[in-house]
């Protein structure tokens, strides 16, 4: 990381466009933003969000819900709600969005600028794997020796690191509440990263507000947000798709 670059990190919008709109107001000044995948699937405004995710971010991976809700793959493995969610998201994209969602690359990819750095959906051994706990979050870390990983699909903010051969878990100090909030790391030059950004349009945290991650390479310290949006606009949206009940529901609880 040796250029100065501010990147705006996000992740797992899902088709929220509410959301996605209140992170890019909240987020401080930046000089490109990295997509991590998963733009479409559950929300129900999935061409407006993938049309302001590429006016956004110059750099993207795809993930799952891209893919299943592309064409690319089936939605064998989807719950239900989520299979459902997939074939109204194919259904209801114009053929340019489509085509846009098929031509993603999986990670790992590398962004210019940005040595020692790299942005994946799942993990950067597998693209559909859940990095959830730390058990899960070593292999990765000890098998690629890149000192910062950015990665979304579980959408949980925060991340893990490996100092001395040890894996930690790492949770943003963020209190729930409905107001904007933030949080620093400082990441020690000596240790390895696997971030999390968290969700913008889907958290599963318990914390309803859109999640987003902020990187100052030269700082070398990423700051953690959590974003109050208009969450019964969102809901709103959903239900009137005639959408899964469910899928409008758990963003008010943020599972
Ligand atoms: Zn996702």
């Amino acid at each position: 990381m040796v250029s100065s670059l501010r990147v705006l990190l996000i992740s797992d919008v899902h088709g929220n466009l509410e959301a996605l709109e209140a992170c890019l107001e909240a987020s401080p000044p930046f000089d490109v933003a990295v997509n991590l995948g998963d733009v479409v699937g559950y929300g129900a405004s999935p061409n407006e969000t993938v049309e302001r995710v590429r006016e956004v971010c110059r750099f993207h991976v795809r993930g799952n819900h891209d893919r299943a809700c592309s064409g690319v793959s089936g939605v064998e493995g989807f719950n239900p709600v989520a299979a459902m969610a997939a074939n109204w998201t194919h259904s209801s994209l114009t053929p340019e969005n489509l085509e846009w969602l098929r031509s993603l690359p999986h990670g790992p990819i590398s962004v210019d600028g940005l040595a020692d750095v790299q942005f994946v959906h799942g993990s950067p051994l597998d693209e559909d794997e859940y990095l959830i706990g730390v058990a899960d979050a070593l292999e990765p870390l000890l098998g690629f020796p890149v000192p910062l990983t950015f990665f979304g699909h579980s959408h949980l903010q925060g991340g893990f690191s490996l100092y001395r051969d040890r894996g930690s878990e790492l949770h943003p100090q963020i209190d729930h509440g409905d107001v904007c909030d933030s949080s620093e790391l400082r990441l020690n030059q000596r240790a390895r990263y696997l971030i999390n950004p968290g969700s913008v349009g889907q958290p599963r945290d318990g914390d309803w507000r859109a999640g987003f991650a902020w990187l100052d390479s030269d700082a070398r310290a990423i700051q953690f947000f959590r974003v109050p949006y208009d969450v019964e606009g969102a809901k709103r949206r959903i239900l009137e798709a005639q959408l899964p009940e469910r899928l409008a529901m758990r963003l008010s609880i943020g599972r």
